[in-house]
């Protein structure tokens, strides 16, 4: 592909799955730049210009699964379990809420026993009783990121959450290449996970009036661009209203160290194009900027800013368990106080040149259109 196909190709508004795969396979500077740049200016003509937070609380890494690419998977037994207190849970969002970030994002490895649910139960309608009394009427934005669990316990986490409105579940397929994903979930220490059953939480959450999230992992190993383009389609024939996506990484307490992963500066081209390709392909859908990216090279999040991404996940969990939520190696912030993410804000704005959406919730045009909601 040379500029002047590529300039034809982008001043479509549609895109076929050569015209997706020539995206992801582009390496050349030049072309690479002009693709990330038109994802760039089309989130600002559908979105605007702010950036929506989501203060992201890390609150136990216990796992009941074994999923191979993932540090805290059940068999890794060198991590160091922990669960946050309720008060812990309560100030982190509270935090958030007085940083004006109208969001907050729970996230934890899996249990579906009786005592976690209503433990989650209890820190949503604490954080909703509080985040009213910090000011915000109705109560602030809820991103729960717990796995898959039982239409009821969906149903009870959103009576609790106070917010319907703004009520978000992040649930990645992780690829939609049904053998790897079979691999991935092939860990033999823990329960399994299969496909049919990842489609059926998406679509009992969508049932309940949760804002749907999805995603998948980039440059996983054994996956290729065509599985890549198909992982839009699926997020397309999904429906979803938000994105999570980021650059697998080797962990060295999950269970596929032997495949190795990417070179690093291939898999941030690859990243940048897959979020690049998937904005061009989903113009309303918000997109969240993984803090995978920022392990991958400092300041990455703000590269994905600027290939396409409009939400930021800002890690707000307290000091003393956040080396323990170790999805992979090296992740980012763990040594970071809440109060870096000032400075994480500055660097954000300065770079990308957009502003912080403060005090709203920052739901996608994707799910307002859809409920005939008005404001972001
Ligand atoms: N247990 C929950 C939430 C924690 S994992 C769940 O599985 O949904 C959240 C996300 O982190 C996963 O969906 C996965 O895509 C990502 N992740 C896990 N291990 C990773 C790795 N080694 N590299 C990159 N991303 C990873």
């Amino acid at each position: 592909m040379n500029l002047q196909t590529l300039e034809n190709t982008l001043s479509q508004e549609t895109f076929s799955d050569e015209d997706l795969l020539a995206f992801l396979s582009l390496t050349e500077p030049a072309l690479c730049s002009r693709l990330w740049r038109e994802a760039y200016d089309r989130t600002t003509r559908v979105h605007g210009n702010a950036l929506w937070f989501r203060g992201l609380i890390e609150i136990s890494n216990y796992c009941i699964y074994d999923c191979r690419y993932c540090g805290i998977r059940k068999g890794n037994h060198a991590a160091q379990r922990y669960t946050l207190t309720l008060d812990e849970i309560v100030e982190a969002a509270r935090y958030a809420v007085r940083a004006g970030y109208g969001s907050v994002a729970l996230q934890a490895g899996e249990r579906t026993d009786e005592k976690f649910v209503s433990f989650v139960e209890e820190a949503l309608v604490r954080i909703h009783r509080m985040s009213v009394e910090e000011g915000i009427a109705e109560g602030c934005g809820m991103t729960l990121s717990f796995g898959e669990q039982t239409e009821e316990t969906y149903e009870r986490w959103a009576q609790a959450s106070g917010n319907r409105n703004a009520l978000r579940y992040l649930l990645r397929i992780e690829t939609s290449n049904l053998p790897l994903f079979r691999y991935l979930h092939s860990g033999q220490g823990g329960a399994q996970k299969t496909w049919e059953a990842r489609l059926q939480s998406l679509a009992l959450l969508r049932k309940l009036g949760y804002q749907v999230g999805t995603g998948v992992m980039i440059g996983i190993p054994g996956q290729s661009l065509a599985d890549l383009v198909r992982d839009i389609r699926t997020f397309e024939s999904l429906d979803v209203d938000m994105l999570g996506m980021g650059p697998y990484l080797v962990s060295h307490g999950g269970a596929m160290v032997e495949d190795g992963m990417m070179q690093k500066d291939v898999l941030l081209t690859l990243t940048r194009n897959m979020l690049a390709a998937t904005r061009l392909a989903l113009p309303t859908v918000n997109i969240a900027a993984a803090t995978a990216l920022e392990t991958l090279v400092p300041g990455g999040r703000s590269l994905g800013v600027l290939s396409g991404c409009n939400v930021m996940m800002p890690n707000v969990t307290p000091q003393r368990t956040r080396a323990s939520y170790q999805l992979y190696d090296n992740k980012q912030g763990t040594e970071a106080e809440p109060d870096s993410n000032v400075e994480l804000e500055k660097e954000l704005v300065a770079v990308t040149g957009r502003e912080i959406g403060r005090h709203r919730y920052g739901s996608s045009l994707h799910f307002r259109s859809r409920r005939g909601l008005p404001a972001a």
